[in-house]
Formats: structure tokens, C-alpha cells, sequence
């Protein structure tokens, strides 16, 4: 009996364990591949992300509010999204835009409670040069609308592809998207978005291959490049941006197929301060 008690006790310990541990991973799932917690010092990585989200007391006008380590996003002055006015733009023909080596790739899809995110199956097959730096690709997700503004106005939807630097530095390249044809290179993904919060074991393996380097076909031009931070909490800075100037179109189904998971999931724009957006030469 005293036997079965222990083991009875024990039994919950484990239960309560892992319950524990399903709940950090999805509340945390924002952070696995979302760059910060690597680039912290090592005394913060097993720091816990605590729950925000984009309205009532855990939206971004709070984030500062829910934990320390987040005070830069009231704080800082080179915070992420920015309204990009293009009569402000200033070219600098130093400043180039980033190099895309992308290819054909395996992603497994992440329903994450912020975002869908899909992530490589094999992690250094995609990066981009900039600045004479190599970034790997660690995913891209989307927001809806978009983050960025040009010229005050939103697009339907932003997709972020997030890149990381053997120094853990991080430089993002934004492609706002706005509705009109379907797009085919996304079709699987926007067919088998994950609907509820995944695990490990629910992720969603897409069976054919993406090549990114598609989603910027026709969109020879420049990019607007400003240094900013993390849209989401803890909202680190240092973060490279690339804002392609051409947006990408996605269908009506497409879009709704998204929004229907998430709308709102977007940071309002923060104030410039003291920065300038450049318009990168080829
Ligand atoms: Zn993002």
C-alpha cells in the first residue's frame, strides 16, 4: 500500500513535470529559433519568456511591464516595426542590399501562439551576406497586417525571414504582402497551416521544397536598410533590417487562410528617434 502510495505520488510528480515542461515550450516557442535568447549571455538563457501577446494588459504598449529583461522595448531608440517614408529615404551607395543564397529546402511548420513559423530541416543551407557578414536562416513567419508602414500605410501582411550570424547578431529581411494572386510557391504551407499550438510532435512537415529566393522574383529593386530591433518581446536591438522595397502578393484565400489563426499579431510602429532608413544599392 505504502508502496503503491510512493508510486502513486511519484507518478503526479512526473505528470506535474511534464505538463510543466509542454507549457514552457509552447509559451516559449516564440524564442526557440527567434533568435534573442542565444544572443543573451549565458546567465540568461534559461531565463523564462513570460506570456505577452498583442492586446489588453500582455499587448506591446505593456511588454516593458511583464518582465525586466524587456524594458528596452519602452526604453530603447532603435526599436522595430518603423513607418519607412519614402521622401526621407537617404541612398547610400556604400550600403548594400543583402545577398540571398537560398534553395530548394525542407521546412517543418510551427504553430507557435504568436505566429506560424516554418523553420529548415537542415539549418545552414540558406543565408544571406551582408555587410560582408554571413547570416544562416533560421525561419520566417508572418504578421498580419503588416509590421512596417511605407509612407503611414500597412500592407495586408509581412513575412520576416530571420537570420543569425555565427556571433548570435541577427538581420531580418521584411517582404510586406498584399492580396492579389495566389502565390504557388507558398500553396502547400497555406493549405496545412497548424490551426492549434504545436509540439514537438505535432509540427507540420511540408513535402515539397521551398526555394525563398522566389518570394523576391520581380523585385529587382533596392531595399530600404535600417538598424532596429526584435518586433517581439524582449525586443533586443541590434538587429539589421531589409525591407524589400516590392511587396508580394498572396490570394484572398491565402491571406484569410492566416488570418483566420491570426490578426493583430503585429507591434505598432516606433518612433525613429534619431536613425535614418537607407536605400541600399544593388
Ligand atoms: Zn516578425
Amino acid at each position: 500500500m505504502l508502496q503503491s502510495n510512493i508510486f502513486g505520488k511519484r507518478k503526479w510528480y512526473v505528470l506535474a513535470l511534464i505538463a510543466g515542461l509542454l507549457l514552457f515550450q509552447t509559451a516559449c516557442a516564440t524564442a526557440s529559433k527567434q533568435p534573442v535568447a542565444q544572443q543573451e549571455p549565458a546567465s540568461a538563457v534559461a531565463h523564462e519568456e513570460k506570456h505577452w501577446g498583442y492586446t489588453g494588459d500582455v499587448g506591446p504598449a505593456y511588454w516593458y511591464t511583464l518582465d525586466p529583461a524587456y524594458a528596452i522595448a519602452k526604453d530603447g531608440k532603435a526599436q522595430s516595426p518603423i513607418n519607412i517614408v519614402t521622401g526621407d529615404l537617404v541612398a547610400n551607395d556604400a550600403l548594400q542590399k543583402p545577398v540571398l543564397h537560398y534553395h530548394e529546402t525542407r521546412f517543418e511548420v510551427e504553430n507557435n501562439g504568436h505566429t506560424i513559423e516554418c523553420l529548415p530541416i537542415h539549418d545552414d543551407e540558406n543565408y544571406i551576406t551582408i555587410d560582408a557578414q554571413q547570416y544562416i536562416l533560421q525561419q520566417f513567419h508572418f504578421h498580419a497586417p503588416s509590421e512596417h508602414q511605407i509612407d503611414g500605410v500597412y500592407a495586408d501582411m509581412e513575412v520576416h525571414l530571420v537570420h543569425k550570424d555565427a556571433q548570435g547578431n541577427l538581420a531580418v529581411v521584411g517582404i510586406l504582402i498584399r492580396g492579389g494572386q495566389e502565390n504557388v510557391l507558398l500553396r502547400e504551407l497555406f493549405t496545412k497551416l497548424p490551426k492549434e499550438v504545436t509540439s514537438e510532435e505535432t509540427l507540420v512537415h511540408l513535402e515539397g521544397l521551398i526555394d525563398l529566393s522566389g518570394l523576391f522574383t520581380g523585385n529587382d529593386e533596392t531595399m530600404y536598410r535600417y538598424d532596429g530591433s526584435l518586433t517581439t518581446p524582449p525586443c533586443s536591438e541590434g538587429v539589421k533590417w531589409s525591407v524589400a522595397v516590392q511587396p508580394i502578393e498572396l490570394s484572398a484565400a491565402q491571406i484569410t487562410a492566416f488570418k483566420t489563426l491570426y490578426t493583430g499579431n503585429n507591434r505598432p510602429v516606433q518612433n525613429l528617434h534619431d536613425r535614418r532608413v537607407f536605400l541600399a544599392r544593388e
